[in-house]
């Protein structure tokens, strides 16, 4: 097992692998920029590396800093968290060639799942179910039309390297085509430096299923159910939950063993996550995520299991703890996005906390890198926290997640958050039922702040 572990992150995430590290026995190393010599996860770790400027391009993507506080601390491996260095399949190359274990997946696998056509093709190849549309990229409008002749309208034309929702645009007809196709290609050129764009049948009312897997890097691999992620505001998700209220357990079990399968064929190692739209009974794989989600306590909670811990086990050479058929749903979990932001804008509100209080009892969990008198940097991504719940089934979780809100209290200057925005929705009776799509939340937000 390794001793030590650098955390190439920030925030809860580094907060999140430092307490895994803490009950493993491995020491835990921070790094931060200058901006965060104060943050929590600094405070926590063993050691703490400053490596650089506010900028993350300076800081926090900086591979070089990166590798040298490895060497300065001795640190064996590196968790890479979600979002940063955690999916650059050129990281993980240098790593290996530095002799510094990566906790995640191979560079090759990052590659592959990393490029959306790529991806797309792989998985069709391992039989996993895909939405109809162009085989691999569109390289002009003239056939950008035809293939949209040929899977009809509605469709989304979105970028080969894209992420984040950026480089996405719909098409609803003929006429909107040539606009919709040439806006996805200079985003996506602004965005990730490369226009390729493919096209897939734009899907009117999906919701968002993702099916979190866990391989051992030797061909086995097990599925840990779904999360529902349909409440989503830009492509981002905003609310999570596990297991989804419209998928039974029939169909939780055909779709895990399907990508479960798909993952062990390549001999995939670590937490990965196949996201799906589904609609009318059927799945339909838009993306693999090579790393550990966001929205991975609500899987922790209904399998009782550590997926980081499972991650630095694999990571070093040691077995799955668990077999698939260890594995059986228990309760619901939900998890809520607490970040800096003004609503219905979202537009970010980062400042001085001088009050936070965290909810606690029976079945409440929250991950936040939060303390009175922290103040909140604008250089980042403006999630401050999460607040995950569990109970015995859908409506304890409601009813906990109601309660626990009413607890949480993030005060601070000029600082607001998207606590409100949760109050309101868990008056909605489609949101009681379970009874949304990925537009639900739009539609919503348009409607209620008109
Ligand atoms: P990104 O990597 O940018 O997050 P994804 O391919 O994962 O892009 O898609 C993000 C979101 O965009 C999905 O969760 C869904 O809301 C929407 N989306 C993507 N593809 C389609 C489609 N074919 N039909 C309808 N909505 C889609």
């Amino acid at each position: 097992m390794f001793e030590k572990i650098l955390i190439a992150n920030r925030g809860e995430i580094a907060l999140r692998v430092i307490r895994a590290c803490k009950e493993m026995g491995i020491k835990s190393v921070a790094v931060h920029s200058v901006a965060d010599a104060d943050a929590m996860h600094v405070r926590m770790a063993d050691e703490s590396v400053c490596i650089g400027p506010n900028p993350s391009s300076q800081s926090y993507l900086s591979i070089p800093a990166i590798i040298s506080a490895c060497e300065i601390t001795g640190a064996q491996a590196i968790h890479p968290g979600y979002g940063f260095l955690s999916e650059n399949a050129n990281f993980v190359q240098v790593l290996e060639d530095h002799g510094i274990a990566f906790i995640g997946p191979t560079a090759e696998h990052i590659r592959i799942m990393g490029d959306k056509i790529t991806a797309k093709d792989t998985m069709k190849r391992l039989g996993v179910p895909c939405v109809p549309g162009s085989d691999g990229g569109v390289p002009d409008v003239d056939e950008a039309r035809r293939v949209a002749g040929e899977i009809g309208y509605p469709v989304i034309i979105k970028a080969t390297a894209g992420g984040g929702g950026r480089g996405m645009k719909v098409a609803k007809s003929a006429d909107e085509l040539e606009i919709a196709f040439r806006t996805a290609r200079s985003e996506a050129k602004a965005a990730f430096g490369n226009d390729e764009v493919y096209i897939e049948k734009y899907l009117q009312r999906p919701r968002h299923i993702e099916i979190q897997v866990f391989g051992d890097g030797k061909g086995k691999a097990v599925h840990l159910g779904e999360r529902d992620c349909s409440l989503q505001r830009r492509h981002q998700k905003v609310f999570e939950e596990a297991p989804g209220p419209v998928i039974d357990e029939a169909t939780r079990a055909r779709i895990g063993k399907t990508c479960a399968d798909a993952v062990a064929a390549i001999n995939y190692i670590g937490a990965g996550t196949i996201e799906f739209l589904y609609e009318d009974g059927e799945f339909y794989f838009i993306e693999m995520n090579t790393r550990l989600q966001v929205e991975h306590p609500v899987t922790e909670a209904i399998f009782r299991v550590d997926l980081v811990r499972e991650q630095i086990r694999v990571a070093a050479g040691l077995p799955m703890s668990f077999r698939q058929e260890d594995l059986k749903v228990q309760g619901h979990a939900i998890e809520v996005r607490i970040n800096a932001e003004k609503i219905p804008e979202f537009a970010p509100r980062p400042g001085k906390i001088t009050q936070f209080h965290a909810p606690g009892g029976l079945g409440v969990r929250i991950d936040s890198a939060l303390y009175d008198g922290y103040t909140i940097p604008p250089y980042y991504d403006s999630l401050i926290g999460k607040l995950i719940v569990h109970g015995r089934d859908r409506d304890e979780a409601l009813a906990r997640l109601k309660r626990a809100l009413a607890e949480l209290i993030i005060d601070g200057q000029g600082v607001e958050t998207t606590i409100p925005l949760f109050h309101r929705l868990l008056e909605e009776k489609d949101i009681q039922a379970g009874d949304y799509s990925i537009h639900w939340l739009e539609k919503w937000l348009a409607a209620a702040f008109a």
